[in-house]
């Protein structure tokens, strides 16, 4: 698999938009979405300013349809984890692949750009999961405030060493872009309709070329209809290896859950909410660390139960 997917370049100046796909290789939905709009992009000849291209992420994962195969390649882009597999010190077949795509970023991201926009693309392993994650500083962008979908902030406090954080400190807008459940058509299409929303907003093409390729625009403005805007990380379930977590079924992204509710079990006995608020990032495979988060809407008040 050739890790650039494609690469558009435009004849006027103007800015970078990079986008991953399948940087967790059993979310390889975002691969078409990509795909998808180029090919329309290429073959209508539309008009194009500054550079659009599209990495694949984890290969080997990909290849197998897992996560990751020794190690989650979005909780490893930090220094120190650089240094490491720079030098040598091999942690696993992922280090090749963080090398490769870190260096292809490195490469094309030459030249002089007016913004660099990096959208890292995603899916859940559970239902209505539709959000952005940005660094707070972020979240009023007009390229993020175009995709209509909820903002989570505040998740860098528990998620180290993410690809978006990572690239948010050299000066990227940086983002990862869940479109939903994996392996459904609404991913494909959030993340094709939101493809060409962030090309537009970025100032690539123009609206009529927007409106005119992008035939899933009605679905991403219904779905952010029944979703808060923006929410706040307050806790997180860390699940460590061998604790035989499980979610309860039927759980889904932003779902009103109290206090003191049954979340989930593990070999400890049941796991209750510890405060109000929606349920965020359920776990419903074997492989992750996060069991699940719990998020307020930002500006409610936060009160913690015992
Ligand atoms: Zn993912």
């Amino acid at each position: 698999m050739d890790r650039l997917l494609g690469k558009i370049q435009g004849d006027q100046p103007g800015p970078l938009v990079i986008c991953i796909a399948a940087l967790h290789g059993n979310e390889q939905i975002g691969i078409h979405a990509f795909r998808n709009v180029y090919s329309s992009i290429v073959q209508n000849n539309i008009p194009f300013r500054g550079k659009f291209i599209g990495i694949l992420g984890n290969i080997k994962a990909i290849e197998s349809n897992r996560r990751f195969i020794d190690y989650d390649l979005n909780r490893s882009w930090d220094d120190e984890h650089f240094a490491l597999i720079s030098g040598g010190e091999g942690q696993g077949q992922e280090d090749e692949e963080q090398l490769a795509i870190s260096d292809l970023i490195q490469q094309e991201s030459q030249g002089v750009f007016d913004l660099k926009i990096l959208a890292d693309l995603h899916s859940t392993s559970s239902d209505k999961g539709n959000f952005i994650v940005v660094p707070e500083d972020e979240a009023n962008h007009p390229v993020i405030k175009a995709l209509h979908l909820p903002v989570v902030v505040d998740l860098d406090r528990y998620l180290k060493g993410t690809l978006l954080s990572y690239y948010h400190h050299q000066g990227y807008v940086s983002f990862a872009f869940e479109g939903g459940m994996i392996g459904t058509e609404q991913v494909y299409q959030l993340h094709t309709s939101g493809l060409w929303e962030i090309l537009e907003t970025a100032g690539c093409i123009s609206r009529h070329d927007h409106e005119h390729q992008d035939h899933y625009a009605k679905n991403l403005a219904l779905i952010s209809q029944q979703l808060p805007k923006q929410v706040k990380a307050l806790h997180r379930h860390l699940v460590k290896k061998g604790d035989g977590f499980r979610m309860l079924p039927g759980f889904h992204n932003f779902q009103q859950i109290v206090a003191g509710q049954q979340l989930a079990i593990d070999h400890q006995g049941p796991i209750h909410s510890p405060m109000d608020g929606m349920i965020f990032m359920p776990l419903y495979q074997s492989e992750g660390d996060d069991g699940f988060f719990i998020v307020k809407e930002v500006g409610e008040e936060v009160v913690e139960h015992n």
